[in-house]
């Protein structure tokens, strides 16, 4: 069985992050990422351009050049890649860690889809965009919804239902509008968040005041069938033509995952999972959280410019426990 200092679950800003600092200290480790390099990003939709100037998402100080000041989504791709690369890192891809579990003498079990390993210190770096808040209606299972939006190309010409009203569908709403479907958006509040990127906002304010995308706001999808959708708006009950759902209300960290890994979870309404905020372990000795999963349901906490600094906080803390004998 191989045996590393520390095992990072999870490839992505903020795994890397950690992969980085566990080297620079000397540390054994070892990255497991169950998909592609920065598995979450490349899923993220083909023009996205990001919120956060290039600066605050690079890692180690590493220049990030980007063409504008805030990078699109393929010139991250290019930067962690070659982050990774320049680095050396160690990290295997296309490998799910399916759980780990501590011995008594405190020594991690990793197990993988692959592979088993142990480990004296563990980091879950798991991010949050695998598991998407369902919208719990009939007809969601129907294959025209989906939880996750990529391209606008494919909706040309089509009934669109975008629901949500936070960044990734007024992206999605502007970008399928502009590709020529006819779009719908389904707001349950009486406007567009004000979370929605400070550039974004005026144009997709404006394409609903002049009627390009309707916004039917304080309403709720109740029921998608084939070819339609029903809607409480206001409290009236309509029924519009539709071809495609795009479901995007939010995601959430996998939370069975984690629980299974003996990390606590609290009971607020954010489901904050347990972590010392000084040190970044759990209550679990000598396993640490990183990354965005921190912030439970509540999503807009935690983003790369802020949590990239966990790797640090965590390799501080476990290089500090190897001045006082360990194992
Ligand atoms: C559309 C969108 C735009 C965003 N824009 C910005 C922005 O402009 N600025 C900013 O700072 N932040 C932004 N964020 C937030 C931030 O980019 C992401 O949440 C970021 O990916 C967080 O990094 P992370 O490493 O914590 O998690 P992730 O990037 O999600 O990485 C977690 C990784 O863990 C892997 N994984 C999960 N479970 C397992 C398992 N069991 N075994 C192995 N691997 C596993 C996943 O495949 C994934 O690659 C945005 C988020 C979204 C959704």
């Amino acid at each position: 069985m191989k045996h590393f200092d520390i095992i990072i679950i999870g490839g992505g800003p903020i795994g890397i992050a950690c992969g980085i600092e566990a080297k620079k200290n000397g540390l054994s480790y070892l990255i497991i990422e169950k998909g592609c390099l920065v598995n979450s990003l490349y899923h993220y939709p083909v023009n996205m351009q990001f919120f956060s100037s290039s600066e605050l998402l690079e890692l180690d100080k590493i220049p990030f050049i980007s063409k504008e000041n805030k990078p699109r989504r393929s010139e991250a791709l290019e930067y962690y890649r070659r982050v990774v690369t320049t680095n050396e890192l160690n990290i295997n891809l296309f490998e799910t860690v399916i759980e780990a579990q501590k011995d008594k003498e405190g020594v991690f079990h990793v197990k993988t889809s692959k592979d088993s390993y142990t480990a004296k210190d563990v980091i879950i770096a798991t991010g949050f965009y695998d598991i998407p808040n369902p919208l719990n209606i009939p007809g969601e299972e129907l294959p025209k919804v989906s939880h996750y939006y990529t391209d606008p190309h494919y909706y040309a010409g089509m009934n669109v239902v975008v629901v949500g009203a936070s960044n990734s569908s007024v992206d999605a709403a502007l970008e399928c509008y502009r590709k020529g479907a006819k779009v719908t958006m389904v707001v349950r509040d009486s406007e567009i968040s004000s979370h929605v990127k400070y550039w974004v906002k005026p144009d997709i304010e404006n394409r609903i005041k002049e009627g390009s995308i309707t916004a039917l706001f304080n309403s709720n999808i109740k029921e998608i069938t084939d070819n339609s959708v029903v809607i409480n708006n206001n409290n009236k009950e309509i029924t519009i033509k539709n071809d495609f759902v795009l479901a995007l209300t939010g995601y959430r960290p996998n939370f069975v995952f984690l629980e299974q890994l003996g990390v606590s979870i609290s009971n607020d309404e954010n489901r904050t999972p347990t972590y010392n905020t000084e040190t970044m372990e759990t209550n679990v000795t000598n396993l640490y959280l990183a990354g965005v999963v921190c912030g439970g349901l509540n999503t807009h906490t935690w983003f790369i410019e802020n949590s990239r600094i966990h790797a640090v906080t965590i390799l501080t803390h476990i290089i500090s426990k190897y001045r006082y004998c360990r194992f």
